[in-house]
């Protein structure tokens, strides 16, 4: 799909290549391990399915589904979990897979959040990160790319709910 007014940023290829790369460390990382794999929805959705197809162990999945931005490109700072996990992570390995860490804030709370739940090890997993917007420190263990800061969408990816569906990662000209 070509679209005016979105720049590739990466496209297909690379976005699998590197996907692939992430699911051969978290193979060897979580080796005889328990893994609850858990995606942030919306965004996570394409990246996760990938992802987990790259994760070579029996892990399980789940989901989370939070709400931080509206029909904006700038964080609200206020987080909302729209909906739970399905299953108790209590002693399991959680790996957190999310679309982009932008300022930190959903992260951290999404962190401070599942801690409460006690699980053996939580880690995070971000297709994309915007160090020049950071604003609370966040480990970020599986990277996929570290970007400038531009609204990217696609790949998962929204601008008001819509190039979610778009298979490559593209810069949304004049929405910064
Ligand atoms: P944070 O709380 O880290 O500032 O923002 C995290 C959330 O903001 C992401 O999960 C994502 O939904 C949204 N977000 C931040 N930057 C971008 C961006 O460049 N493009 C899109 N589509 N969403 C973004
Ligand atoms: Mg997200
Ligand atoms: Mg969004």
């Amino acid at each position: 799909m070509n679209l005016p007014g979105v720049k590739v940023l990466h496209d297909e290829a690379a976005i699998a290549a590197r996907v692939g790369e992430l699911g051969t460390r978290i193979t060897r990382d979580y080796q005889g391990k328990e893994l609850v794999v858990v995606g942030v929805l919306k965004g996570s959705f394409m990246f996760f399915a990938d992802l987990v197809r790259a994760i070579d162990l029996p892990i399980s999945i789940d989901f989370l589904g939070v709400a931080s931005y509206g029909g904006n490109t700038k964080s609200s700072g206020v987080v909302q979990l729209t909906s739970d996990l399905s299953h108790p992570i209590t002693g399991k390995h959680v790996l957190l897979v999310e679309d982009i860490v932008d300022t930190g804030l959903t992260m951290r709370y999404l962190l401070d959040n599942l801690a409460t739940r006690h699980p053996a090890s939580l880690a995070v997993c971000s297709l994309l990160e915007k160090p020049a917007r950071m604003r609370v420190p966040i480990e970020i263990v599986y990277l996929g790319f570290s970007i400038p800061d531009e609204f990217v969408v696609g790949y998962g990816l929204d601008h008001a709910q819509k190039y979610r569906n778009l298979g490559f990662l593209g810069i949304l000209e004049g929405a910064v």
